[in-house]
């Protein structure tokens, strides 16, 4: 088949493409990678069963001739992959390819930021869940202060990369730092954004309860802030933005337990696996690397992409505020990276 004619045949659009190139990481947040399970007898993926930058590559071609025109390279934490930059220069020369981030805990951001910036990487979301040390240090398991992950943010401005500030906010956990989150991030004129804690997989113990919503924590910054909406930049945009009233700094949400997106979501997912997922919350991916590793051409893997997203009927976060979706099997945010 003509990869062009691909892209038409497509019944969704297809925009963002979710690469986690790692499934290790140097913390054990409690709610994404909780300790007691992802401990010393727990099996990572041998360097052999993740995707090499040059099936990387290959395989973001094939998503770029699909539509795809925004990249994120996620993990695991993934600049605990070596010469990561050199992956970053490779997707930048690729056709249609417009924007490419990078999620990261932030802590070798400011070794890296420099050299990721040169390679060609556009933005990076950082994630940070606390200002207070010592609460930072219980919730990632690994005794790091907030100094380095600051540090890699401030870096990162620095070298001229777009920065976002990612938090998690897990009630009876961090909902206290809320505001001085927010204060830091005001006074940077960097946009934070608030994450809803999510059921993603099956091992960080998520209840409903523990879902601090966007509402909640908009009350909670009206209390101090001045806020008023910002229109979507695009569509299939994740975030809803608000502007603090005189500047130009936002802060974001993303709701997808309180307030689902699933009838604009145009992203599908590579695990560190090399599977692709068309859902954060499935549970079954499709073999890519398999694919990629058989005789099969380009045009023969661009076909079995677009059969595997055309047969997509995924609307997880949907069918949970219908209370509908409980038992299925779930990947965990380690393989999948957000
Ligand atoms: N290690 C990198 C980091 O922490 O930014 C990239 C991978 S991490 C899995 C990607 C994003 O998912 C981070 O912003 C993290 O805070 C978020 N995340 C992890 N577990 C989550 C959960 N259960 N609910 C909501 N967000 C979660
Ligand atoms: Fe690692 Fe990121 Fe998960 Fe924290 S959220 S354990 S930094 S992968
Ligand atoms: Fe997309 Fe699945 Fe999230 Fe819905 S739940 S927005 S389909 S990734």
């Amino acid at each position: 088949m003509n990869i062009n004619k691909v892209n038409d045949a497509l019944d969704r659009p297809l925009r963002d493409l979710r690469i986690s190139v790692i499934d290790r990481c140097n913390f054990r947040c409690q709610y994404c990678m909780p300790a007691e399970i992802f401990n010393e007898s727990f099996k990572f993926l041998p360097k052999s069963e993740l995707l090499s930058y040059e099936e990387i590559e290959r395989v973001s071609k094939i998503f770029a001739s699909l539509g795809v025109e925004k990249l994120r390279i996620t993990g695991g934490e993934p600049l605990l992959r070596k010469n990561l930059p050199h992956l970053i220069r490779n997707l930048s020369k690729i056709e249609g390819i417009h924007d490419i981030g990078l999620t990261t805990n932030g802590v070798f951001l400011k070794r890296y930021a420099v050299e990721l910036k040169e390679a060609g990487l556009h933005r990076v979301n950082v994630s940070l869940d606390s200002m207070n040390d010592d609460l930072f240090k219980q919730i990632n398991g690994r005794n790091v202060g907030t100094g380095p992950v600051i540090e890699g943010i401030l870096a990162a401005r620095d070298a001229g990369l777009g920065v976002k500030v990612n938090m998690v906010v897990k009630k009876g956990l961090n909902e206290s730092e809320i505001l001085p989150m927010a204060r830091f991030c005001k006074e940077e004129g960097l946009q934070l954004r608030y994450i809803e804690f999510m059921d993603v997989g099956h091992t960080n113990g998520w209840k409903m309860d523990h879902v601090v919503t966007k509402k909640e924590i908009l009350e909670m910054l009206s209390s101090e802030f001045q806020l008023e909406p910002a229109d979507p930049d695009y569509y299939g945009e994740v975030a809803k933005r608000y502007r603090y009233k005189g500047t130009d700094t936002q802060v974001g949400f993303i709701t997808s337990v309180s307030e689902s997106f699933c009838g604009s979501c145009t992203r599908a997912r590579i695990s560190a696996k090399g599977e692709i997922y068309t859902c954060l919350f499935n549970g079954n991916g499709h073999d890519i690397k398999a694919l990629l590793r058989s005789d099969l051409d380009d045009n023969e893997v661009t076909e079995q992409i677009a059969s595997i997203w055309n047969h997509r009927r995924d609307r997880y976060s949907d069918e949970r505020a219908e209370g509908k979706n409980k038992g299925q099997d779930k990947i965990e945010m380690s393989y999948i990276g957000g």
